[in-house]
């Protein structure tokens, strides 16, 4: 059985991407990674990601130590509280997190731009962007050619998709995978931390991630975001020096611009949003924000009037439907581009960061003689499509992700909303519910199965 490693191309220096990228190059494996952004910050966005112990697990066997450690070093705060709030900010449950000093068995919150950065860090050889893959060739001789829109190509023996939702990948190799609209439309803003916005938000929200149930079926969530450094980049006091020497070793926060801030995103049915809703940006974007929470606490409608206009960005969200079972090749896929799913659960991130490690597990072991690369593609496919599909149905069915949800019936919503207000009360109030709702917290994992 020939052990020559193989060269892998992936499409797309996303979250899964970059992920597998790192664990493929330190198992000796060389890698190409290509992006259709132009540079490194293109595209890249404030919003919060919770990494779960999933998807730190992932990073943690992946990424070089010192990277995983700088990773670590660039997390938010951790938050002490989940809590249920009503639009007038009436607390319904509060739930006391546990504190933990484990890397991993804890949720990490994270800006997605700081996430990236850290990927990139170290992968300047491999990256490259401006390259919008296009089409591919699979060829006699087992390797496989990828084409990009700028007329050149890249040949190797596994071609990867990491290029998430829209994957083009997935459209030539699976034409038959279902991708669609979950019905529901999120608006994602960032308010920038000063004096006067952190009084706008009581103690125990600003401390925690917050989930707003609004009367009129509109929902929100609600993070601050503080990091270790301050907006001139300096790293501030009361930082472990540790994390301050990784950090200003860090050539990656010269190109993150995540400063401290409050993520608040909406959503509803994509019925209350005016048609031309993916079309606007800015204050536009902001005034159908405001428009929809007319009913909202003023203090949450003076956040949202504080936004950052340029940070306002419209989600269209979309959800996935399980593909049967497909013969494995040199083209396999990853994260989102196979099994997009509603950020219901907050897992989408997490399961790309899973699938990269599996999938470099397999490759490795395909180089060690323990297998061939197809049954290394084909292992890592058995076990990823059913995790995979599984989360995606676990996501439709929360918080509101599915436009279908009772949430948005005109009478029957008031009822759900009430149940669901209900149902966080009573787990918060009853000691051996609320211990089973916070072990869920830290440790749905989605790794069960
Ligand atoms: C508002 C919001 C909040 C979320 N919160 C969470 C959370 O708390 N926890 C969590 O786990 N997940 C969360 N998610 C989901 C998470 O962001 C995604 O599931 C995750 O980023 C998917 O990773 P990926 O590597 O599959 O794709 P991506 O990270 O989307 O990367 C795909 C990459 O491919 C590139 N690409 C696309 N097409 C091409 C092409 N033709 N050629 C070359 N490159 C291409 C793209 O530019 C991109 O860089 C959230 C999502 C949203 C929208």
């Amino acid at each position: 059985m020939s052990t020559a490693p193989p060269h892998v191309l992936i499409i797309g220096a996303g979250t899964g991407g970059l992920c597998l990228a790192h664990g493929l190059r330190r198992a000796g494996i060389t890698v190409a990674v290509y992006e259709r952004h132009r540079d490194r910050a293109e595209g890249l966005l404030g919003y919060r990601v919770g990494i779960g112990p999933t998807g730190s697990r992932a990073l943690r066997d992946c990424l070089p130590p010192e990277l995983f450690a700088t990773f670590l070093a660039t997390c938010a705060r951790p938050p002490h509280y989940f809590n249920v709030v009503t639009e007038g900010l009436r607390q319904t449950a509060s739930f006391e997190l546990r504190p933990t000093t484990d890397p991993v068995r804890t949720e990490h919150s994270v800006a997605r731009m700081a996430m990236c950065q850290v990927l990139l860090t170290g992968l300047d050889d491999v990256v490259h962007f401006d390259k919008t893959f296009t089409r591919y060739a699979q060829r006699d001789d087992g390797t496989v050619t990828a084409h990009f829109a700028d007329g050149t190509s890249a040949t190797g023996d596994l071609l990867v998709a990491a290029d998430g939702t829209h994957s083009a990948v997935r459209r030539q190799y699976l034409p038959h995978a279902v991708t669609k609209d979950a019905g529901t439309i999120n608006i994602a803003t960032r308010i920038p931390l000063t004096a006067h916005t952190r009084d706008l938000v009581p103690e125990r929200i600003r401390q925690g991630i917050s989930l707003i149930f609004g009367v009129g079926g509109v929902m929100g969530v609600l993070h601050v975001l503080e990091f270790n450094w301050d907006a001139g980049r300096a790293i501030k006091p009361g930082v472990s020096d540790a994390a301050a020497a990784l950090l200003r070793d860090w050539p990656g926060l010269a190109h993150d611009t995540s400063t401290d801030n409050i993520n608040l995103i909406i959503w509803s049915a994509a019925r209350r949003f005016p048609a031309d809703i993916m079309r606007r940006r800015g204050e536009d974007l902001l005034r159908v924000a405001l428009g929809l929470t007319s009913n909202w606490h003023p203090n949450l409608r003076e956040l949202l009037a504080r936004a950052d206009p340029a940070s306002a960005l419209p989600i269209k969200v979309s959800t996935s439907e399980p593909v049967p079972p497909w013969k494995s090749s040199t083209v396999t896929l990853l994260g989102d581009a196979i099994h997009t799913m509603t950020p219901g659960r907050g897992v989408g991130a997490n399961t790309a960061l899973r699938d990269a490690r599996l999938l470099c597990e397999q490759v490795t072991r395909a180089t060690t003689g323990d297998k061939t690369l197809l049954q290394a593609v084909a292992d890592y496919e058995a076990a990823m499509a059913p995790y995979g599909f599984a989360r995606v149905a676990d996501s439709l069915n929360r918080s509101g992700t599915s436009g279908e949800d009772r949430m948005y019936r005109p009478v029957v919503g008031r009822l759900a909303l009430l149940g669901a207000r209900g149902y966080f009360g009573v787990t918060s109030r009853v000691p051996r519910l609320r211990r089973r709702f916070v072990d869920d917290f830290h440790t749905y994992e989605g790794d069960q199965d």
